[in-house]
This record gives C-alpha cells, sequence and structure tokens, in this order.
C-alpha cells in the first residue's frame, strides 16, 4: 500500500533526511541513491530499496507508475511525497523525484576470492567522495573483481560518492578491510599487488604479467599517496609517466589510465562489441 507524507515532521521522512550524516547511515547500514534510473538499474540487479520516495508528479509518469507497482508488490514501502520534502532529503533545490533508501552492500574480503576476477582495485585512505564513486563507475566499466577500500577511507555510500558512480555502487562488489588483511588475501589467492607511486623509474606500460594471475591495483591516498608500508609490500612498483607540469594526476583519473593499461593486457576480455 502506498503511503502518503507531506510533513517534515514525519519520523520516517526525519529518520531519511538523516542518512545525511556519515554515523547515522553507518548505524542504519542504509543510504540514498537518486533518480527513477538507478531504481530501475539496481531492480535489474535484483537489487531492491527498503523504501521508494516520490513525488505526485513522478507518478504520472507511466514509467515511474509501473516501478512503484512493482516495489509495492515486492514490499518495498513506497512513499508518495512532494518535491519540497525530495529537496529537504537530498539537500538539493532540483531534486530527483525518485528517490530510494537502501540497505548497505559491502562485505567481508573473505566473502571473495581472488581467482574470481583478472582485476581488483584496492585504495589506501582514499578521501574523496566524489573520486571514490568514479573509481567505482570505472571499476565497473572495466568489470574488475572488486573494489576494496584499505583502512580509513571515505564512506562509499555518501550521497556525493554515490552520484558519482551513477549506478556502479550497485553492480561493484565492494569490501572494507585493513593492509595487513588485504595482504593476506592477496597472498593467499595468488594475486600479483601492483602499486602506483610517483617515486619509482618502473612505468607501467613496463609490466610484465601473467594473463591467469589475479591482479590487485593498490592505489595511494589524494596528499600522501601509498603508505610506506604498502610500498614495501607491492611485488611491483609502477608510475604513469607525466611530462608537463602537474606534479601527479588525480587519483580517479591515475586509477582509470591503470585499469585499461591492465585490462588492455589482458586483451579486454568480455568487453561489449
Ligand atoms: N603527493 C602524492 C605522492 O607523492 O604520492 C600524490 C598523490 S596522487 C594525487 C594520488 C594517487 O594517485 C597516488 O598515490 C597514485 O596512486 C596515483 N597517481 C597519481 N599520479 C600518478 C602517476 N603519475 N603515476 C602513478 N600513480 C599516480
Amino acid at each position: 500500500m502506498i503511503k502518503q507524507i507531506t510533513s517534515s515532521a514525519n519520523p520516517l521522512i526525519k529518520d531519511i533526511r538523516a542518512l545525511e550524516r556519515k554515523r547515522h547511515r553507518a548505524e542504519s547500514r542504509l543510504f540514498v541513491a537518486e533518480g527513477a534510473r538507478l531504481a530501475l538499474e539496481a531492480e535489474e540487479m535484483g537489487v531492491y530499496p527498503k523504501t521508494l520516495l516520490f513525488s505526485s508528479e513522478a507518478l504520472e509518469r507511466p514509467a515511474v507508475r509501473d516501478l512503484v507497482a512493482r516495489m509495492d508488490a515486492a514490499g518495498v514501502d513506497c512513499v508518495e511525497t512532494n518535491q519540497r520534502l525530495l529537496s529537504q532529503i537530498t539537500r538539493r533545490d532540483n531534486p530527483q523525484n525518485v528517490i530510494g533508501v537502501y540497505r548497505q552492500l559491502d562485505r567481508g574480503l573473505r566473502e571473495l576470492d581472488p581467482k574470481t576476477g583478472s582485476i581488483w582495485v584496492a585504495l589506501e585512505q582514499v578521501r574523496d567522495p566524489g573520486n571514490l564513486g568514479t573509481i567505482l563507475r570505472t571499476a565497473d566499466a572495466v568489470g574488475v573483481g572488486g573494489v576494496i577500500l584499505v583502512d580509513e577511507c571515505c564512506d562509499p555510500f555518501s550521497f556525493e560518492a554515490v552520484r558519482a558512480s551513477m549506478g556502479s555502487i550497485f553492480a561493484v562488489p565492494l569490501v572494507r578491510c585493513t593492509l595487513q588483511e588485504l595482504l593476506r588475501w592477496g597472498r593467499e589467492g595468488g594475486a600479483r599487488l601492483i602499486g602506483t607511486s610517483l617515486q619509482t623509474e618502473h612505468r607501467h606500460d613496463s609490466l610484465e604479467l601473467e594473463a591467469t594471475m589475479p591482479k590487485v591495483l593498490l592505489m595511494g591516498n589524494e596528499q600522501a599517496g601509498l603508505t610506506a608500508e604498502a610500498v614495501e609490500a607491492c611485488d611491483e612498483l609502477v608510475r604513469l609517466p607525466m611530462r608537463g607540469r602537474a606534479d601527479s594526476l588525480n587519483l580517479a583519473v591515475a586509477t582509470a589510465v591503470m585499469l585499461y593499461a591492465l585490462w588492455a593486457a589482458d586483451g579486454y576480455p568480455g568487453a561489449r562489441a
């Protein structure tokens, strides 16, 4: 049954508004994803929200009406509301008129087998949610085994990271772990750990890798790069060549270039025609 809520004092709305805060997201294990397109994509992957909110205007669109009917039938809490409340929830003047509240999907590293993916991305202490979301999107495009957040990272379920991921937050396996856990997991799974750094002479295109061996690409923090401990643990350390005045690449850009280089070295297996 579809509920109608128009008051910002409603406890459900208050609770959803609180998902703007990291602490509330961590406690509730929920997050907000904006837009009918994302809700449809998530549904295609078999992911349903706990709650779906939509404006009365959105219901005039047949695609949204059908979406709401399917969600309602699937037992999702469906709430008809107005643009003002959607704007308050998303902190946007022009909010999307469909918003889903989803359960967080990250899992334990032990649930993933390095051998099930040829390429993995590990991010050590990534701090910028925009970078993280962009990396999730690229990781999805390349079809990596998963994205591994190492030690203290920004929240992948923040509004900004979810927006930047453009739906890939639903598609890419995501785990959090410590550096030691990552190293043990990679070692036990026979993976090659490829670190990136500005302080090495080895170019990324000098890597000689066996196609059958899983590769874990390890990227560093936006300010400090990789920790000394991570650098020490890498099987290979490479840099992307530069020749202009910039002293480094943006983390998400460097990750994209590295991922495409690794995928190219494998011959782009699985690429869509
Ligand atoms: N001052 C930091 C340093 O010296 O490492 C710069 C960090 S950089 C903005 C953030 C991350 O992006 C690096 O840790 C590395 O993973 C990656 N990165 C950026 N530019 C790179 C390059 N030219 N070669 C390899 N990795 C690069």
